[in-house]
């Protein structure tokens, strides 16, 4: 077959095989990408999306269940789902919508293993599970694909290809040539290509992979501390890595989704919902819909630190707990926390080093505060329920 356009003004040439013509088609594939004629990956890109979203849909039920560990389902969507996104990286460059496209199809995953609204923010749900930017893996496929070329010898096809300065002169859309690709990559980062691409292979891709990343952190950074609403989020996030508290064994699962939902301020609570009614309520109302039904005390709105530590309703469930907690890691250790503001107080609680200095118990604190987050929650719901119903 021969892949080509075909013009409206211009009849296509025939090419015969013998007394068969060879077919002139749109589309063509190649090592499992599809090419189109015009010479693009548009096409590829399309179809791995696709995939992406049906290999989620298919996954949803293992992705949502609640006797899998995070553990589990995060293995399993970083080898059925990553893979289908990730195939030719080295050779995609997907435009900002694409690439919009591709990353959404790894979010929408994860947020259905951390059971969070859609509309969390992206930077929790990939800080959390540790999860890549797509489009930073690509770049280090990129990248140590373009090494790899860089030391084959002059008369390789692949290293023809990359070494033409010029794009091909096509009509349409423009089209940018693999080493130009490479050249913005390695704008973006704080290593030189000339320095780079004479190391040794893993030398080479240590130095890239690390060079990435380190981008990625500082945009991180950036990002949370320009969303208000991530603010607890950047206070309690321990930095890089998969959180413990996701790790833990399956049974705690609906705590270390509460807790997610607390750290990522997308729980379930008057404060945080209240952000995503629609905009045009009167300030008024929406102050009015933040503040805690169950206590109706003046001025308070239903934030997690009111929930956890302030609102009299949970108190018969705060207060068996916080005598547990005095009882496990001491008058000291306990003291010292009780002695921060609510706020920090909050913040320590979300970490998963919470009472870290009782080293010894550890694991009973967690437990107990995984219990506490759970009453604490089923509680609310139930009354809730009750102030709605109408007896
Ligand atoms: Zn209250």
């Amino acid at each position: 077959m021969i892949c080509g356009p075909v013009h409206s003004t211009m009849p296509a040439p025939k090419f015969m095989w013998g007394e068969q013509e060879i077919p002139l088609v749109q589309e063509m594939k190649h090592l499992g990408v599809l090419i189109s004629a015009d010479g693009s990956l548009d096409a590829h890109l399309q179809r791995i999306t696709q995939q992406g979203n049906a290999r989620v849909g298919a996954m949803s039920k293992l992705l949502r269940d609640p006797y899998l560990t995070v553990r589990v389902k995060r293995l399993l969507m970083l080898t059925a789902l990553r893979p289908c996104l990730e195939y030719a990286a080295e050779v995609l460059a997907p435009n900002t919508a694409q690439s919009r496209a591709l990353e959404s199809v790894q979010l929408k995953a994860a947020r259905m293993i951390l059971g969070c609204p859609t509309l969390t923010s992206s930077e929790a749900v990939r800080g959390d599970l540790m999860l890549p930017l797509l489009s930073s893996r690509r770049d280090i496929a990129r990248l140590k694909w373009q090494h790899r070329v860089h030391h084959m010898s002059s008369s390789s096809l692949e290293h023809q290809v990359y070494s033409r300065a010029a794009p091909c002169a096509t009509r349409g859309r423009k089209r940018c040539m693999f080493g130009q690709v490479c050249d913005k990559v390695w704008r973006s980062l704080p290593i030189l290509p000339q320095d780079s691409l004479s190391l040794h292979r893993s030398a080479f891709i240590s130095s890239v992979t690390s060079a990435v990343y380190e981008r990625d952190a500082t945009d991180f950074s950036r990002a949370l501390s320009t969303k208000p609403r991530l603010g607890i989020y950047n206070r309690v996030n321990e930095g890089p890595g998969v959180k413990q508290y996701l790790l833990r064994s399956s049974g705690r699962h609906q705590a270390a989704q509460i807790r997610f939902q607390f750290r990522s301020g997308t729980s379930m609570l008057q404060h945080h919902c209240s952000r995503f009614r629609n905009s045009h309520h009167a300030d008024d109302e929406e102050e009015e819909n933040s503040r805690c039904q169950l206590c109706q005390g003046e001025d308070t709105v239903e934030s997690v630190q009111h929930v956890l530590f302030q609102c009299s309703a949970y108190a018969h469930i705060r207060d068996p707990f916080m005598s547990a907690l005095l009882q496990l890691v001491g008058a000291g250790n306990f003291n010292v926390f009780r002695s921060l503001s609510f706020e920090d107080q909050l913040v320590a609680f979300l970490r998963d080093d919470f009472m870290s200095s009782a080293s010894a118990h550890i694991s009973a604190v967690q437990r107990l505060s995984d219990s506490f987050l759970v009453d604490v929650v089923a509680f609310r719901q139930r009354s809730l329920a009750s102030l709605s119903s109408p007896d």
